[in-house]
């Protein structure tokens, strides 16, 4: 029966599919079982040609799902021990290679450096807001050692430090935090600005 009013006819076709959802569906699912190939094989030449698309795609994905994927991981690795056992023995040294040249990779240690003060000042209770791009960011500025002023350079390593250090109960945030070399850093431990102040001659502001 034709619809005057379209309002209405919208209801009455959102009714229509309620009422038929399972019927509809099992519908969808014989098409599928019956074209399944050539869907396939559409979706695979539609992913060639919009490469770009389907990348963001992905990215957009993998971001929102983050936690689901992550159990789905999970659950895979521990029903299928034996295939994961042969899969990492069969690819050893290339697995080998890329965890190699992922630790050698600043941003990974930036990453890991950044987890492990988070983890100590949740450990201690302290503030924890410094993310990794504030970090990244600071650690670019930094052209030398804040306390001796050395320039930093492919021998002198640009390490952070933090003004008043974690463990006394100095807080994990960006306005506590310096770039300063590992030799100064680790004079410095936390002795804290006295002793800075005394060996460097200069206060952390
Ligand atoms: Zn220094």
């Amino acid at each position: 029966m034709p619809h005057a009013d379209p309002l209405a006819k919208k209801r009455y076709m959102k009714a229509w599919h309620r009422k038929n959802r399972e019927r509809l569906s099992e519908r969808r699912k014989q098409y599928y079982q019956k074209n399944r190939e050539k869907l396939l094989a559409y979706c695979r030449q539609w992913r060639i040609d919009n490469e770009e698309k389907c990348r963001v795609g992905v990215t957009r994905y993998r971001h929102r799902n983050r936690e689901a994927i992550r159990q789905r991981q999970r659950e895979y690795v521990r029903k299928n021990p034996e295939k994961i056992r042969a899969y990492s023995e069969a690819n050893r040294e290339i697995l080998y290679a890329k965890k190699k040249t992922k630790r050698r990779s600043p941003e990974y240690r930036i990453t890991n450096r950044n987890a492990s003060h988070r983890r100590r000042a949740m450990e201690r209770s302290v503030i924890s807001t410094a993310t990794k791009e504030q970090i990244q960011r600071l650690l670019s500025r930094a052209k030398r050692c804040y306390y001796c002023s050395r320039p930093f350079g492919s021998k002198l390593r640009r390490t952070i430090d933090h003004i008043i250090a974690i463990s006394n109960d100095g807080p994990h945030s960006i306005d506590n935090l310096l770039v300063a070399c590992k030799s100064c850093n680790s004079a410095k431990r936390n002795k804290g600005t006295d002793f800075t102040a005394s060996r460097f001659g200069v206060l952390p502001l």
